[in-house]
């Protein structure tokens, strides 16, 4: 059974009572300690964990993890929490926020369920920072005409952003995405302000962990687009879409999603986004994570017996210049070490014997060092002096020509 550790107080006109809500800031910006309340005006405030918060500041789970009143209410007074929400920020229904209600500042605000922003206007800047949406969230065709904020807050079910209209810029900073997010824009759309819509002027995702799907099919990005250090659990589809230059992706061990069917087209897609801007770096990226997508999600043997596995881990799909030569270093070892050991021979002769057949590869065909080696060992040992040395020579020119291809792509013009 859970345990409710929740008091309703009626506390008018009591001092020592208000909304202990504190704005989270960004790790830059200086923490202003104010003896002010809260932004929103309530004189009903919610006890949890010993402290007093308005409804609208009031989370739904306690530091025990254990859902407070709140997080237990119906749909009624769900609805009647939105309908209260509204009024205080004057949006009626005309479906217009223009930011002369009583508040304009929504920062904080945990909305315990469903909640439709759906067609409205948002005139005024708008600040959804810290929020908290605990149900699906509809912002679908709304069009805001100023800048808006989202950062630092945390979707737990999906959020439609579908043919959302943005003037100006986004701010998506370190939110938390539980489920699917849909930036989407449907060419089929019958608004009048059809190219509007479809263009988003800058937008800055950077550090927002996305667990569910995320769509930006047919957007045109038109200014700075910053995803870096995004986490992806699944690869983000970005089908129809326009980069602008000054796209930045995290690193391509932040797509999580590797495996799926999907990933293959959309890693794809992002390729080909990323050549089209001349961005070598990310299209490397894209085609380690589309070639390791086609690679896990086929059978057994093109996942372990294929040349794109080995491609993978030698070079990581010719994005590493470094690995090659790691993996190189590490055989010349092995190979050293088996000179040593099944041959009898000193371990700085292994040793020089190995780097040789790095440096000028195949010599144990040479007549010369054959005709030196053929006095030293027997027949049978020689043969197999030959296979071995004639192997690790193989192995070397390929990491070798894999370090210097994967330099030249990464370095190409044109
Ligand atoms: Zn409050």
């Amino acid at each position: 059974m859970i345990k409710i550790k929740l008091e309703v107080l009626n506390i008018k006109g009591h001092q020592m009572n208000k909304c202990c809500y504190k704005h989270k800031l960004l790790p830059n910006e200086e923490l202003i300690e104010s003896e002010e309340s809260c932004q929103f005006d309530v004189e009903e405030l919610i006890l949890v964990d010993g402290k007093y918060f308005c409804q609208f500041h009031c989370p739904v789970i306690n530091d025990q993890k254990e859902l407070t009143e709140k997080g237990m209410w119906n749909d009624e007074k769900i609805d009647r929490f939105n309908d209260d929400f509204f009024e205080v920020i004057g949006i009626t229904d005309d479906r217009e926020f223009t930011g002369e209600g009583k508040v304009d500042d929504f920062r904080g605000v945990v909305f315990p369920g469903e909640i439709d922003f759906s067609d409205v206007q948002f005139k005024a800047p708008v600040d959804f920072s810290n929020c908290e949406f605990i149900g699906e969230s509809y912002f679908t065709d709304a069009v805001f005409s100023d800048d808006v904020i989202f950062t630092y807050s945390t979707f737990r079910k999906s959020t439609n952003f579908y043919n959302c209209r943005f003037d100006r810029g986004l701010d998506f900073l370190y939110c938390m995405v539980l489920e699917s997010i849909n930036f989407q824009y449907t060419n089929k759309s019958d608004h009048e302000d059809q190219e509007e819509r479809q263009v988003i002027k800058t937008i800055n995702m950077s550090d927002s962990v996305f667990i569910g799907d995320a769509y930006f099919d047919n957007r045109e990005f038109k200014g700075k687009t910053d995803f870096r250090r995004c986490t992806f659990s699944t690869a983000p589809s970005f089908y129809g879409c326009e980069l602008h230059q000054e796209t930045f992706f995290p690193p391509f061990s932040n797509f999580l999603d590797t495996s799926s069917s999907e990933a293959f087209q959309k890693y794809r897609v992002l390729r080909l986004s990323m050549e089209n801007v001349r961005n070598r770096v990310d299209e490397g990226s894209f085609f380690a994570l589309e070639q390791r997508s086609l690679r896990l999600s086929s059978g057994f043997a093109d996942k372990y017996l294929s040349l794109s596995f080995i491609y993978e881990k030698c070079s990581l799909y010719g994005t590493s210049v470094s690995r090659p030569m790691i993996i190189l270093l590490c055989f010349l070892s092995f190979f050293s070490f088996n000179y040593y050991y099944f041959f009898d021979i000193e371990f700085v002769e292994a040793v020089e014997f190995s780097i040789q057949q790095v440096v000028r590869p195949f010599t144990s065909w040479n007549s010369k060092e054959a005709e030196y080696l053929g006095k030293i060992f027997i027949i049978s040992d020689f043969f197999a002096l030959r296979l071995i040395a004639t192997l690790q020579s193989l192995v070397s020119l390929m990491l070798i020509a894999l370090s210097i291809l994967a330099a030249r792509w990464r370095f190409k013009r044109g």
